[in-house]
């Protein structure tokens, strides 16, 4: 897709792709042990071809990571090196497609790549001014939780770490941002160097380490890696979901390859390095994994010590009924009698199908769609 074409989609200027910068060690977060993002770096090119010095980049980068909207918002850069950079290196990896605003304040966004794959991400504005990103590590998901709307769509391929900054980028521009959370579309462990690339740049936003969530189904090559080689503050979430092998498979097919004392002996090593508790979500399902005795089970499973469990009402994709309030409370009694910390998570962004589990694109709208808002 050319330049010019990405301008008549949106209708304005489409910005860059500032992650292009990623691994260049000149802004931001400096060195690390992770691959580097991106393959080649067009503005980097772009700027050494022209001659420019070394600290274009991060002149570029700092704007960018503050919500400008554009190169020419970058008033530090001589104006024609701005008229160039807005012809030849475009601002985005992802152009907006759709976006929506929940009752709530919660807006999902549907971005496209440039070869075509949609994803999604939602921002979240909490009324203690928290604001909080979800976003997505893949487009689709490869596997395929029974509960979860992305699951059941086709799983197109991993997203560049461009791709997932330009997520968050997107709604910087709509708002200051503090915190994210690696909850939409896709299995992060998957795709572990990517989400871990972009982690190394979200505090540029706004976002630091500490206030970013990784949030896995226990994939476990990747949690491994995760545990043996994260150096920074990141938050883990375990999507657990049941308290026994047997149900576990049947909801998440992903549990037949790697069981729960596997993936719980991991997220145990990850708390006894790190001295912060694991996060456990738990879809609450009627009748399938919410009796008082799985609510004991669960508690038997995870301790007093190590876990942090989040009850997730669940949200309608069609394939169960949630728990009612009241099963709910008398599931959450259980870890409370058993003194585990749990809370019953706010469900935000649900009359817009932006809730947890019910990121699933739309299929391609035909050529010639128009933006809603960019
Ligand atoms: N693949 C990772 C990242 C996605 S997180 C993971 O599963 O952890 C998405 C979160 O929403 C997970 O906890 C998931 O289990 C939960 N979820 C999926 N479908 C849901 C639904 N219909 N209602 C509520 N939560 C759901």
């Amino acid at each position: 897709m050319s330049v010019s074409e990405r301008r008549s989609i949106t209708g304005r200027t489409l910005p860059a792709r500032p992650t292009r910068l990623a691994g260049s060690g000149t802004v931001g977060a400096g060195t690390t042990s992770y691959r580097d993002p991106v393959d080649l770096t067009l503005l980097e090119t772009t700027l050494r071809e022209r001659g420019e010095p070394a600290y274009r980049g991060g002149q570029v980068w700092e704007w960018t990571a503050r919500g400008a909207a554009g190169y020419e918002a970058m008033t530090n850069l001589p104006g024609d090196l701005r008229d160039e950079l807005a012809a030849s290196v475009p601002f985005s990896s992802l152009t907006v497609e759709t976006e929506r605003e929940s009752r709530d304040g919660t807006v999902k966004t549907l971005f496209r790549t440039a070869d075509g794959h949609p994803v999604e991400a939602v921002l979240m504005r909490y009324r203690d001014g928290r604001r909080s990103l979800c976003l997505s590590s893949q487009s689709g998901c490869p596997l395929t939780c029974t509960f979860c709307a992305t699951g059941a769509m086709a799983f197109g391929r991993n997203l560049t770490a461009s791709e997932i900054l330009d997520q968050a980028l997107h709604f910087r521009r709509l708002t200051e941002v503090d915190h994210a959370v690696f909850m939409g579309m896709g299995e992060p462990m998957l795709n572990l160097d990517e989400v871990l690339a972009a982690t190394l740049r979200l505090p540029d936003l706004g976002i630091t380490n500490r206030r970013t969530t990784v949030s896995t189904v226990g994939w476990l090559p990747g949690l491994k890696r995760f545990v043996d080689e994260v150096d920074t503050p990141l938050r883990l979430a375990l999507s657990l979901h049941a308290p026994d092998d047997e149900l576990r498979s049947r909801i998440m097919p992903v549990n037949e390859r790697y069981p729960l004392a596997d993936v719980l002996a991991e997220c145990r090593r990850h708390v006894a390095g790190t001295n912060r508790r694991v996060f456990v979500e738990y879809v609450m399902l009627a009748h399938v994994n919410d009796s008082p005795e799985q609510g004991r089970a669960l508690a038997r499973l995870l301790g007093r010590d190590e876990f942090k469990v989040n009850l997730i009402p669940y949200n309608p994709t069609g394939m169960y009924d949630g728990s009612s309030r009241e099963r709910i409370a008398a599931f959450k009694a259980q870890l409370d009698r058993a003194r585990v910390p749990a809370t019953v998570r706010l469900t935000r962004g649900r009359d817009i199908e932006a809730a947890c589990g019910q990121l699933a694109a739309a299929p391609r709208s035909p050529r010639g769609r128009t933006a809603a808002r960019a």
